[in-house]
Order: structure tokens, then C-alpha cells, then sequence
């Protein structure tokens, strides 16, 4: 190894003896990687190709214990830090330029108790790997809808699925986590242990320690749903919009549709003559009994005459791989999204206008449905504070040619613009880009002074800055 120069979050550098280096190296039960090492390019890419930074330092960690090796040593030479978890999030905030890279995806441990009904998770492990443990036993908690995610930024953000209507955010179902404090403490954080420090995790991001190991109730669920798609051409988007917004309210909890906006994909179930045409996607998931899914399901499945629909008894984990070909890594990535009390014609309309002229045969709008499971929970019970809003507006601007990057970039712009009078002007931090800073205040609302607070006690230096970052308090 050699000497290095590497970035302070003070804004200077710091050098590096490579001795020191060694030490580091030597002390832990993963590795330290530098860019001559061979797994570098490998642990500084992420999802979003848009990203490409240089951290000089990589720590790669083993374990618990290799990451408070690691928080320490940043903390001793006031090392600006990055921490990845499964290296999805949209900003890129997982690496750095310059700095030291936590990178947690190798900690993959899943244990389901499943008398209990919880789980055990350490932070590299991604949602298809959970689902597929506790699967195993016939049991779910509620996590996002794309199988190569990571379970550690997407439950610290807040974390919402197909199961979240009925059982909450990922957050609702935490029940405590193991956090290495910007001290290099390993502590646990539950309602009881650390409470402060668990309300501000549950929704608060990385703001606050490295959290190696999460601890998850879990439900029945499945092993099979009720789920699929249905497809209608873009011109009768306003009437099955219209008819969706009514219905959803006439369904039980165990009842999901989200829904799509884009150009149609050469998917084999979809009629070649419509690829490459606008379409409204419904995305369905009834988890609870299948003839009851049937039944619930029927006057949407009725609705209009779709172009496709597939909908059907299918694995749980099936399904949450369902929409992975549509979310593959390295493709240029930029997202806008706003929070909604309900789905008003204006919006609909809006929506539309702009899926007429979508950049991109890979750029798509996507509308979560989070529904009463998350609203029901009070907005001070933890750090994710927007709970008014059961939907959430995902403008997921997705292109592979970096030459359209201002094509893209401004369309989505645009959208969100002319999205936000019908919004809440909330903010979910988990699909924040990096530019959106200013958002951070907004994101959490009238939980900021509490959290700015939170952060003085655990993190005083802000060594935990590149996040959607909560400014330690006065
Ligand atoms: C294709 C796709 C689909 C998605 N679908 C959904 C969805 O359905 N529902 C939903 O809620 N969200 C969804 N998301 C958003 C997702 O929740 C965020 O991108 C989330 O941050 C991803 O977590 P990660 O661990 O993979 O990301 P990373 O980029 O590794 O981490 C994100 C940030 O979290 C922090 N962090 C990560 N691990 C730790 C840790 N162990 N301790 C402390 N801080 C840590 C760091 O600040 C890091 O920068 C989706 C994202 C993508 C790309």
C-alpha cells in the first residue's frame, strides 16, 4: 500500500502514512481497498450511473466490529465519510470523492426467529434477500418493490411497498437496530434502549451512526398474492385514473395499486403493434386471501377495455422481483417526486400531459399508493414525519445516453414544477437527489428542530454529513 492523500470533511486533507493504512487493513476482518486494489471498481459503483466518484479509501466491513474500526478511524483523522449500504439511493451519497467509503454491502446475515415472527438484517443485504428468508417461513415485512434494493437506506429513510397500506412504513415494523455513534460506540436503539436515538433513526437517514443490524416484526404473508398488471393505452389514462381514485377507497388493506405512466416495452404479454406507445400501467398486489383478491379486484380488472392484463396467484417474492428488468443498474438516473393528500384532476391531468411527451422510452412516472398504514401513524411518533401523505409521486427520469442528460434532466424538472400546487410539499428523503438540500428542511417538517437537536447529541461534527443532511443544532 502506499501513502495517500485523502479529503477531511473539514475541507483540507489529511495524509496518510502507509503504515497507517496497513494498520487499518490489518485491524479488521474485511479489507481496505485503495483504487490499485482489484474489487475497487467494483465497490464504488452504485445503481445510478450518473454517479461516478472516486472515494480513496474503501472499507470494506465483515462485521460490527469493523465498523466501529472504521467510524473510529474517520473520527480520528476527521476523515469526510460516505456509507453504503445496498448503493441504490438516487443521490449517490453512498460514495465519495476523495474521502473513506463505509461499505457495508458484504455484512449479508438474515436470521428469521420465526416463533417469534421477527428477523434479524444486516445492512448489505438487499430486499430480495430478505423477502426470500422470511419467505421461507411464510413471512413478510413491509419493504419497497424492486428486489436489488438495499433494507439499510431504504428502512432508515422511512420504506414503503405493497404490504405498507395494511402494515405501515418498514420503519412501523423496526423494532430495534445496533448503531455504531459517529464515537465509534456500538449501541442498540429500541423503545426502550437509546429511545431518542430510535425515533431519529426511523426515518432520519444515516444522519445519526452506522446501523449494522436491524431488528424487523414480521407478519403472515402469502407465500403466494394475488398481483399483476393492467394495461390501458395513454388516451384513456383520465377516465381508469378518475375511476382508480374512487375505488382504492372502496377496498380493504390488503388491496395495492400503483401506477405507471410511460411508453409501452416489448414485454412478451403486451401486443407488439403498442410497444414503443403511451400507457398507463396498474401494478395490483392483494396480500390476504385469493378468492377475497379476486373479488376486490374485479371492478378495476372490468374498468374500460385494457390492452393487457395479467394479473394472478403468484409467489410474494415473485412479485417483488416483478418490476426488476424495468430497474436494472447503470442506467443514468435523475428523479423528482412530491408528496399527495389525494389524487385530484388536476394532477391526473398534469400526469398526463407530461406522459405525452416522455424523453425516453426508459423514463417512466411512477405513483406510489401508501394509504392508511402509514397515515394512521401520529407525524411526532417518529423522525418520517409526512404522514397526511398516502401517495407519493416518483418522476423517474431513466435514459442510457449521457447526451440526454439535459433532455431528461428538464423534462422531470419541469414535472415536478407543475406537479407541486397539488402537493403536500412534503418530501420523502429516500428518493431525493443531491442537489435537493434545501429540501431537507421540508422533508421534515416540524421534526427538524427535533432532529437538528438529535444530531448535536450523537453527531456534533456532522461526521455523517453526505446523506440528505440534518445540520447539527445550535
Ligand atoms: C430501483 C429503485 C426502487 C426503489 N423502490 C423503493 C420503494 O419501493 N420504496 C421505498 O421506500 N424506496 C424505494 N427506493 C428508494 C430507496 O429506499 C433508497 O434509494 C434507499 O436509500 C436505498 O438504500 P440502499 O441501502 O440501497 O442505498 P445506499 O445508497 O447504499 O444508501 C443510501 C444512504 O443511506 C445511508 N445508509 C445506508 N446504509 C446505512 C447504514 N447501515 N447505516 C447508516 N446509514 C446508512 C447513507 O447515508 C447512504 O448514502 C427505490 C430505489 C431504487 C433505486
Amino acid at each position: 500500500m502506499q501513502d495517500l492523500r485523502i479529503k477531511t470533511y473539514t475541507g483540507g486533507e489529511a495524509s496518510l502514512k502507509s503504515e497507517i493504512i496497513e494498520k487499518l487493513n490489518q485491524s479488521i476482518r474485511g479489507k481496505v481497498l485503495t483504487p490499485e486494489s482489484e474489487q475497487y471498481k467494483e465497490a464504488r459503483t452504485i445503481w445510478n450511473a450518473m454517479i461516478d466518484k472516486m472515494p480513496s479509501l474503501i472499507v470494506r466491513c465483515a462485521g460490527a466490529a469493523d465498523v466501529v474500526r472504521a467510524v473510529r478511524f474517520a473520527s480520528e483523522h476527521k476523515l469526510l465519510v460516505a456509507v453504503r449500504g445496498g448503493g441504490h439511493n438516487i443521490a449517490g451519497n453512498a460514495v465519495c470523492d476523495g474521502g473513506l467509503m463505509i461499505d457495508l454491502s458484504p455484512m449479508k446475515s438474515v436470521r428469521i426467529d420465526a416463533k417469534g415472527m421477527t428477523a434479524r438484517v444486516e445492512p448489505g443485504v438487499t430486499l430480495g434477500e430478505f423477502d426470500r428468508e422470511a419467505q421461507a417461513f411464510g413471512l413478510a415485512t413491509p419493504v419497497g418493490i424492486n428486489s436489488t434494493t438495499g433494507i439499510a437506506g431504504l428502512t432508515l429513510g422511512g420504506g414503503f411497498g405493497w404490504l405498507s397500506r395494511k402494515l405501515g412504513l418498514t420503519i412501523d415494523n423496526l423494532i430495534s437496530a445496533d448503531v455504531v455513534t459517529a464515537e465509534g460506540e456500538l449501541v442498540t436503539a429500541s423503545e426502550t434502549d437509546h429511545p431518542d436515538l430510535f425515533w431519529g433513526i426511523r426515518g432520519g437517514g444515516g444522519n445519526f451512526g452506522v446501523v449494522t443490524s436491524f431488528e424487523f416484526r414480521l407478519h403472515k404473508v402469502g407465500p403466494e398474492v394475488l398481483a399483476g398488471l393492467i394495461v390501458h393505452p395513454l388516451d384513456a389514462a383520465g377516465d381508469v385514473l378518475r375511476f382508480y381514485r374512487d375505488f382504492i377507497k372502496t377496498t380493504p388493506q390488503e388491496f395495492v395499486c400503483w401506477f405507471v405512466l410511460r411508453l409501452a416495452p416489448p414485454l412478451p404479454f403486451l401486443p407488439s403493434e403498442w410497444h414503443g406507445k403511451g400507457i398507463l400501467v396498474l401494478a395490483v398486489c392483494y396480500a390476504g386471501d385469493l378468492k377475497e383478491g379476486e373479488r376486490v379486484a374485479k371492478p378495476l380488472r372490468s374498468f374500460g377495455k385494457p390492452i393487457a392484463d395479467i394479473i394472478g396467484p403468484m409467489p410474494f417474492t415473485a412479485w417483488q422481483a416483478v418490476l426488476d428488468p424495468l430497474l436494472t443498474p447503470g442506467m443514468r438516473n435523475y428523479w423528482k417526486s412530491h408528496d399527495f393528500k389525494e389524487v385530484s384532476d388536476g394532477l391526473i391531468d398534469t400526469l398526463i400531459a407530461h406522459a405525452r411527451r416522455v424523453p425516453d422510452p426508459q423514463t417512466e412516472i411512477a405513483f406510489a399508493l401508501l394509504g392508511e398504514g402509514v397515515t394512521k401513524v401520529a407525524k411526532e411518533a417518529t423522525a418520517y414525519t409526512h404522514r397526511d401523505a398516502g401517495f407519493v409521486l416518483n418522476v423517474h427520469g431513466r435514459w442510457d445516453n449521457p447526451s440526454k442528460d439535459e433532455k431528461c434532466i428538464g423534462w422531470a424538472r419541469e414535472l415536478f414544477q407543475a406537479a407541486a400546487p397539488f402537493a403536500t410539499g412534503g418530501a420523502y428523503v429516500n428518493f431525493m437527489t443531491q442537489e435537493e438540500q434545501g429540501r431537507v428542511q421540508s422533508a421534515y417538517g416540524s421534526n427538524y428542530s427535533r432532529l437538528a437537536a438529535l444530531k448535536k447529541k450523537y453527531d456534533p461534527n456532522n461526521l455523517f454529513r453526505l446523506n440528505q443532511n440534518i445540520q447539527p443544532g445550535k
